[in-house]
């Protein structure tokens, strides 16, 4: 039993979602929604980027300080 979800709830479950730990349903749920929301699409591509780029820096040493300035980003997207 699928059902739409509100924007908030994508975004809500983005972080799931990107690292997959939805259950498929959800999962699909989210996908089927970013198909017909392009806000949404566009957070969870930048969300998705984001995240690529903090994981190359971490490996290099993941400054708490990045981390901290890449959720102000978000919060002010
Ligand atoms: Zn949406």
């Amino acid at each position: 039993m699928t059902q739409d979800l509100r924007c908030e709830e994508v975004i809500e479950k983005l972080l799931e979602y990107l690292d997959r730990e939805l259950d498929t349903e959800t999962e699909h749920a989210l996908a089927r929604h970013m198909e017909t929301c392009r806000a949404c699409f566009t957070r969870a591509e930048f969300e998705r980027k984001l995240r690529a780029r903090v994981s190359e820096a971490g490996k290099a040493k993941a400054p708490e300080s990045l981390r901290r300035r890449v959720r102000t980003i978000i919060e002010h997207y």
